[in-house]
């Protein structure tokens, strides 16, 4: 019986992982220029959390989460987003005791059950941060602003801003009802799980990708017609504040994204590269997540991206990352009984902070110098009984050393 890693997952090998290593490092680095600072949260949560976060009526709850009882039956479930946890956790820890806006980012992998295809996976991983405390357009533009820059300094160019706002809890209820006006008009023509939703969430109708909703939902009623005047001054300061950092967006009235805790501002990175799966980020405000969850009022902004599909974005683009640092020396024995002393000029190799390898093979020197040239090393230390002979690979010159010298004279080299 061959054992195969599940389906929806993927193995990330080297000469492949040094390219989301440039992602997460390059995350790092960027988002502590912005002030965001890291934070770790469990794989698995308790169920209730992403029920209520997400909503019970969406793709995400109804049919893709990994919900499974421990042995003392409780209901977990792997984390499907990163957004519910982190306010789980700025609640928990009480991070708002320090006031003033809370900046986290995260970096790790989710779990959703869907349909695998290029650029989605059931273990995906995500970058994503949030910015708590503050209903300032300026930081949905920052966050909006920081995607982008992530993004483009990863290399990635064809990238668009599709932009919306969804409204408040003051205006969103207007627009839903008539949408649902306008749902139940063309009823039978949605999908089954659209008909279903025109009652229960009719807002999820407008994430519906088949084709035949598709085409009815291009003369759904638009949420910006139904902004209240604070929604609407609010979203008229969003596009200010991108215009003024020279971003260009695209409005997309019926962007709504598939989690039912987003309110205002919502938008999409989308990478023109990328096939049906384009969005390489996306986010928008959760201004009443935190209440949900039982803390003040709190409102709050954040964007998450896709790690493979960035990778596949880089791989469209021809960025090329190289496969991470090389071996610098190798260490070849002129025999078998020189092993003890190979061994002990390795460690002080890579204890002086040389990378360096060796052969335990006993094999013959040749083979031993196919090994070196496989590495691709710039230098071969050759040990015997007489010291040592440093071989420059790249120059093809070699000198006879004094084998207490070996390790002074290659940091010199590196
Ligand atoms: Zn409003
Ligand atoms: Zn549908």
């Amino acid at each position: 019986m061959t054992i195969k890693a599940p389906r929806g997952t993927e193995d990330v090998l080297p000469g492949e992982i040094e390219k989301w290593q440039r992602i997460e490092q390059t995350a790092r680095e960027l988002f502590l220029l912005y002030n965001y600072r890291e934070i770790r949260t469990p794989l698995f949560e308790d169920t209730r959390l992403f029920e209520r976060s997400i909503g019970e009526s969406t793709d995400i709850v109804e049919k893709e989460m990994y919900t499974f009882l421990d042995k003392k039956g409780r209901s977990l479930t792997l984390r499907p987003e990163g957004t519910a946890p982190v306010v789980r956790a700025y609640l928990e820890h009480k991070l708002y005791a320090k006031g003033g806006v809370n900046k986290f980012f995260y970096i790790g992998s989710f779990f959703r059950y869907e349909r695998p295809q290029a650029g989605r996976n059931r273990q995906f991983y995500q970058i994503g941060v949030e910015a708590i405390g503050s209903d300032s357009p300026a930081l949905d533009a920052e966050v909006i602003n920081l995607s982008l820059h992530f993004l483009s300094s990863l290399g990635l160019k064809t990238l668009h801003i599709a932009l919306n706002s969804i409204g408040c809890s003051a205006c969103q209820p207007l627009y839903r009802e008539k949408l649902k006006q306008f749902l139940n008009e063309h009823i039978d023509k949605l999908c089954d799980d659209c008909r279903r939703r025109t009652e229960s969430n009719p807002l999820r109708v407008l994430d519906c990708k088949k084709e035949g909703c598709v085409s009815i939902l291009k003369n759904a009623p638009s949420t910006l017609d139904f902004l209240c005047p604070a929604c609407k001054e609010h979203f008229e300061s969003v596009k200010h504040y991108l215009k003024m950092l020279g971003l260009n967006y695209q409005i997309a009235p019926n962007l709504v994204r598939g989690l039912d805790y987003y309110t205002r501002t919502t938008f999409e990175v989308v990478h023109s590269g990328l096939g049906a799966q384009n969005a390489v980020a996306a986010g928008g405000r959760f201004d009443g997540l935190v209440e949900e969850f039982g803390g003040e009022s709190t409102p709050a902004v954040g964007f998450a991206a896709g790690v493979e599909r960035i990778a596949l974005a880089m791989d469209g683009e021809g960025v090329k990352v190289s496969d991470g640092k090389q071996t610098f020396t190798f260490i070849a024995l002129l025999g078998k009984e020189y092993l003890e002393g190979g061994l002990l000029l390795l460690n002080e190799l890579r204890r002086s902070g040389i990378s360096a390898e060796m052969d335990y093979e006993g094999r013959s020197l040749k083979s031993q110098f196919r090994v070196a040239d496989k590495l691709g090393v710039k230098f071969t230390i050759i040990l015997g009984q007489e010291g040592a002979t440093l071989r420059d690979m790249v120059k093809g010159e070699q000198e006879e050393v004094k084998r207490e010298e070996v390790v002074s004279i290659l940091k010199r080299e590196k």
